[in-house]
Formats: structure tokens, C-alpha cells, sequence
């Protein structure tokens, strides 16, 4: 095996080490159970983990990330992992969350060939098209932290649509939907304040985030 992968494997020896030593138990604990309270659909990119950025533990945090955070209504993988937190797992919270500077953005506002990404970058497209007038309107070295900002706001949404937060609401399940961006910048995470927890609260919510959002690079 190469040097790298040994010290990986090395490292995670320390880590478990570590961990049972700082809470005696840790492990045998998780194994009976896990009862995290938030979903976190964030981008794939390796600057956001996200269980480190929130300073949560294993067995806090059900986690779900693909290139540039979408939720598409057709993706079984995401749609699964939704299913299972809220019906399974309970989770009160599910957060979308978006990073400045995101390389899938980028591409997706720039119309780059990447390769078989760009397929999946198309629901980002989608959004930009949407959007089309504003996003020419702001400066170009913002644009991309618009819409990844904007991104954010319609994955939310699309999460909001879902039939499975749908069905959760119609049943009375208290979950709540959120959107947030990381800045690659700072390591702050800012919250869009398009949170909905019930489906009359999904159109207002996403109003009012959306001037709110225009406000700020207007
Ligand atoms: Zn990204």
C-alpha cells in the first residue's frame, strides 16, 4: 500500500484511539443507534465537510452531498436519503447548503465542458436561466456567489416539493426546510432565511428570501 493511504489508515487508528479515550464507549454506543436531528444536502466539494464545519460528531449529522447541492425530483439517490431521515431517522431539520466559489456553479454559469457533469449541472443551468435578466444585471466577480446563493434558494425549494417533506407536513411530522451558504472565505456559514416548515410557508418563505438575496447584490 502507498505511504498515503497508510497514514490515512494511521490516522484513523489515532482518531478512534482518541475518541474512545476523550468518552469511553463512543463506538459501542453508536452502534445500537443513531438519532441525528439534521440532514445536511451540501456540494461534494472536499472545503466543505460537513460534520466539521458544525463541529458535530458521528451519529449527529445525516449527510447527503453531490456536485453543486442540488435536489432534483427525479434522483432516487437524494430522494432516498430524504425518505430515510424524515420517515426513519425523524430528522427536524433538512438544510441545503451551498459554497461560494463553487467549481459546479462556475461551470454552470459559464456553460464550461467539463464532461459527464455538465448533464448534471443543467438543473443549475435551469436556475441561472430562470434568473437570466438579474444575474446579467450584477457584476461579473459576483455573479458566481449569486448564484450559488440563488442555487441554494431553488434546491430548498425543490427540496420543500418533495413528496416526501410534502407527505411529512400533510401527516403534521415537524421538519423543518433551510437554506445556508458556506463561505470558502471565512469558513462562516450564512443562513438564507428561506426556512418553511409547513407547505403554506414555502411560497412566502421563498419570496421574501429571494428579495432579500437581490437586496444584497443589488
Ligand atoms: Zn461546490
Amino acid at each position: 500500500m502507498s505511504h498515503e493511504l497508510q497514514d490515512l489508515l494511521h490516522n484513523n487508528r489515532r482518531w478512534a484511539d482518541e475518541t474512545e479515550a476523550r468518552e469511553p464507549g463512543f463506538f459501542s454506543r453508536l452502534l445500537k443507534q443513531q438519532t441525528p436531528q439534521y440532514l445536511w444536502i451540501g456540494c461534494a466539494d472536499s472545503r466543505v465537510p460537513a460534520n466539521e464545519l458544525v463541529d458535530l460528531l458521528p451519529g449527529e449529522l445525516f449527510v447527503h452531498r453531490n456536485v453543486a447541492n442540488v435536489v432534483v425530483h427525479s434522483d432516487l439517490n437524494c430522494l432516498s436519503v430524504m425518505q430515510f431521515a424524515v420517515d426513519q431517522l425523524k430528522v427536524q431539520h433538512i438544510i441545503i447548503v451551498g459554497h461560494s466559489n463553487c467549481g459546479g456553479v462556475m461551470a454552470a454559469l459559464q456553460d464550461k465542458r467539463v464532461g459527464l457533469v455538465d448533464n448534471w449541472l443543467r438543473h443549475v443551468q435551469d436556475v441561472r436561466n430562470a434568473h437570466q435578466d438579474w444575474l446579467d444585471g450584477i457584476a461579473e466577480d459576483k455573479r458566481v456567489n449569486a448564484l450559488c446563493e440563488l442555487n441554494v434558494l431553488e434546491q430548498a425549494r425543490n427540496a420543500c416539493h418533495t413528496t416526501v417533506v410534502q407527505d411529512a407536513w400533510a401527516r403534521g411530522q415537524g421538519v423543518a426546510v433551510h437554506g445556508w451558504v458556506y463561505g470558502l472565505h471565512n469558513g462562516l456559514l450564512k443562513d438564507l432565511s428561506i426556512t418553511a416548515a409547513s407547505a403554506d410557508e414555502v411560497h412566502p418563505a421563498y419570496r421574501r428570501a429571494l428579495s432579500a438575496l437581490k437586496q444584497r447584490y443589488a
